[in-house]
């Protein structure tokens, strides 16, 4: 079966490159491409089995990367949910059939960041392993975190773990830690480096909770294995500290100053700076009953680092697209194209920009340069036949009825087959006794008083 050719014919290829769309065949044998251009079929050995896809009318696109994911997550509404209401378990089944929902939205690839107990490292491992449909996947452990950090405040213990979150404070506990993420078979290690303030300060953004040195043990400790190193940093010192440490990527990178731009364009590292989050709860909160006060705090975290994170994309300072999707604001399958949304409309970039922030510099996040990403030959086969213009609308990635086949690994995605869209688990949810206080007046406000 991997041993078959599959031509696919009359496409308009973008191929990932940020280059314009060009009329090619594209010839995929086994896992990878073998040849792209108009003489794809010249290079079919003779009599050697193969089945042919029409994409007339179609671009052909590589499959996308979503370089910022929580799969174990589940879409929970607080914190509380997410770190009391999680089973090691449930969470691992829950996350295989979540990630067929990122599939199906063309995204066939992703990184998770960072995962309630081991989810992401066993669901990686059954991916590959062929025991259930999902996206390539790489993946860290628990995130490093001191018991200062994170965006957890108070609900985090002082030591131990707690959801997605180990907490840290010594350099022998840091150590130990890593070591162990690495015998566990992360293809990551990740770090809180800023978090929530507990009484805000003056400073934009969060705090920062680690100190350089200690950034530094987390790299030595980690790439003394070939392991990166990735950051959540939120704020000017933490992006700066994180670069200077050597971090291989960082997410968010949000409220930087022109010494933290200066570190991050001097070294190059890959941005992801995950809007998708704001971006929801800034457009769409009063649909969820988000608060107001909270609305303007996010848009003003896009607003208000646009500037110096197109300023290193001008300088050369990769930026990957991530969503953050696995919480309620940001379900899966749903809004994984966003972030290519607010690339273009924030950022000012092209749409042919903003899928090249999607495909081949994403595959850093997957640690696949150079063979994923991008249609060309030598590359794995992740492709997408997809009715549309995303070249002109780059919103038309969000529409599902529009990919007419997803291809991961050479091997075509079963459309017809939707995965369950929600599901009832005792426990799951936080449940709450209401959704107001009952007072008195809200009694007598309503006639009910009796
Ligand atoms: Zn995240």
């Amino acid at each position: 079966m991997s041993d078959t050719y599959t031509l696919i014919k009359n496409g308009m290829v973008i191929d990932g490159t940020g280059s314009e769309p060009t009329r090619c065949d594209v010839l995929v044998h086994g896992p990878r491409i073998v040849h792209v251009g108009t003489d794809a079929a010249t290079h079919l050995p003779v009599d050697a089995a193969h089945s042919e896809i029409d994409a007339s009318g179609c671009r052909v696109l590589p499959g996308l990367i979503d370089s910022h994911c929580h799969i174990s997550f589940d879409q929970p509404n607080s914190n509380d949910e997410l770190f009391f209401h999680r089973r090691y378990g449930l969470a691992a089944l829950v996350a295989g059939v979540n990630a067929q929902k990122v599939l199906r939205a063309g995204f066939t690839s992703f990184f998770d960041a960072d995962c309630v107990f081991d989810v992401g490292v066993d669901l990686r491992d059954a991916i590959e392993g062929g025991v259930i449909e999902g996206p390539r996947m790489t993946t860290g452990g628990n995130v490093l975190i001191n018991c200062v950090g994170g965006t957890a405040t108070r609900l985090l213990p002082d030591e131990g773990t707690r959801g997605y979150a180990r907490i840290v404070h010594t350099p022998a506990e840091i150590v130990r830690e890593i070591h162990k993420q690495i015998k566990t078979g992360v293809d990551w290690i990740k770090v809180h480096v800023s978090g929530l303030p507990i009484r805000p300060g003056k400073e934009p953004g969060e705090i920062s909770t680690w100190t350089l040195d200690e950034l530094k043990l987390v790299c030595d400790t980690a790439h003394q294995f070939g392991i990166p190193v990735v950051g959540h940093c939120r704020n000017a010192a933490s992006t700066r500290d994180a670069a200077l440490a050597g971090f291989d990527m960082i997410l968010h990178a949000t409220y930087m100053d022109d010494e933290a731009l200066k570190v991050v364009v001097d070294r190059k590292v890959p941005l992801v700076p995950t809007f998708t989050f704001q971006a929801n709860l800034a457009d769409y909160g009063p649909a969820i009953g988000s608060d107001e006060g909270l609305r303007e705090v996010f848009r003003a975290e896009i607003t208000e680092s646009v500037g110096t994170l197109r300023a290193a994309y001008d300088a050369g300072v990769p930026l990957l697209t991530g969503s953050e999707s696995g919480f309620s604001l940001t379900p899966y399958g749903d809004w994984h194209y966003r972030e290519l949304q607010v690339f273009v409309e924030d950022l000012g970039m092209t749409p042919l920009q903003a899928i090249n922030s999607a495909t081949e510099q994403g595959a850093r996040a997957l640690k696949r340069e150079g063979e994923l990403g991008c249609i060309k030959p030598g590359y794995l086969a992740d492709l997408l036949i997809f009715d549309g213009e995303p070249e002109k609308v780059i919103t038309q990635l969000g529409d599902q009825h529009r990919f007419r086949h997803i291809m991961k690994d050479g091997k075509l995605v079963d459309l017809t087959s939707p995965p369950p869209k929600n599901w009832e688990l005792p426990g799951w949810r936080v449940s709450e006794y209401s959704e107001r206080v009952l007072t008195r007046q809200l009694v007598d406000s309503m006639g009910l008083a009796r």
